[in-house]
């Protein structure tokens, strides 16, 4: 048996950072995002105050709570709550805190009970956790980064599937982000198994070609991200051609403008590739314009696509 139920009989004693200790000690705090990771699947949320401050505006919660169970459908897991479910908890937790400014919600599912093996049993219950901090936004304030192509390539679909978002995948991107980090770079970008561009370490990447905006496809070994799946909607609305298709190394050389976006990173500005300078060398006029395109809608200030606000009452 891999997990104890009934009749479980632990040993009195556990081994932990160096010290023995009493088994009912040995306890793992639910933001201890460590345990049980290996097979752990989580989301990643923000929840923006309104301008009148009596709200927050939680951003595609629908659509962030639609992967998690996603997430643990492919990986295999038994998720206890529905997106109903989910919505309330979210809700609930937020007037708990009394929150009175930007928040980043984090939903994780682990396996509940106690592992005995290594590989997490197909169909395994979850425990599920929502943990949620305080988190200012950058969007009126872009900083660029300099980013370099990582050694380090992004997992395939040969080895586990990139679209999941499971703790487990995390590795890769810090592996990339910490080599970038030792060479001098602020953030890497990782090719995939055909050499083609793929992602950063925890965002999507996007670039302007002239008239156009491209960012690699969905079969590039990139998260299928929220934020751009808003950046292409939101840019094709205005007329701007957004092209999803591979992208090659040199055209992030050849690219006005290259940004990340993700929901915690929403835009981040690259202002130079692997040493070679983008566009000026500082925010280009895409990625400012998309920027506050994004900064109202979160603050629900241009009305647009309000079904991607969910609404929370501060109590
Ligand atoms: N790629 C990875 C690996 C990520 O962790 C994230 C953040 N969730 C993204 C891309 C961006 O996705 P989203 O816009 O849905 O936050």
């Amino acid at each position: 048996m891999g997990f104890a139920g009934e009749g479980f009989e632990p040993a009195p004693w556990i081994w932990r950072n160096g010290e023995i200790v009493a088994w009912p000690q040995a306890v793992v705090h639910v933001n201890a995002v460590g345990h049980a990771s290996v097979a752990a699947v989580f989301e990643g949320i923000k929840a923006y105050l309104s301008d009148d401050g009596e709200r927050l505006l939680v951003f595609r919660l629908d659509d962030h709570l639609r992967r998690l169970h996603r997430s643990a459908r492919i990986c295999r897991l038994s998720l206890p709550y529905t997106l109903a479910q989910l919505r309330a908890a979210v809700g609930d937790l937020l007037a708990a805190n009394g929150f009175r400014h930007d928040v980043y919600i984090r939903p994780w599912a682990f396996p509940s009970g106690m592992i005995r093996e290594q590989m997490v049993p197909a169909g395994s219950t979850c425990e599920v956790v929502v943990d949620s901090w305080p988190c200012h936004t950058e969007l009126a304030d872009l900083r660029g980064a300099r980013a370099a192509v990582s050694s380090w390539q992004r997992i395939t679909e040969a080895s586990m599937p990139p679209r999941v978002k499971a703790f487990s995948n995390y590795h890769n991107g810090r592996m990339a982000l910490l080599e970038a980090k030792e060479n001098g770079h602020d953030l890497p970008i990782m090719l995939n198994e055909r050499h083609k561009v793929s992602e950063g370490a925890g965002a999507c990447l996007a670039l302007v070609l002239g008239d156009t905006v491209v960012t690699p496809s969905l079969t590039s070994g990139v998260l299928d991200g929220i934020t751009r799946a808003t950046m292409v909607e939101l840019l094709r609305e205005e007329g701007w051609e957004v092209q999803e298709r591979e992208v090659d190394r040199t055209e992030l050389y050849l690219a006005d403008e290259v940004f990340f976006m993700g929901t915690a990173w929403e835009i981040v500005p690259v202002v130079a590739v692997d040493g070679l300078t983008v566009g000026h060398g500082s925010p280009g006029p895409v990625t400012r314009h998309l920027a506050d395109l994004y900064h109202s809608l979160v603050r629900g200030r241009s009305g647009k696509h309000a079904e991607w606000l969910t609404q929370m009452a501060i109590r």
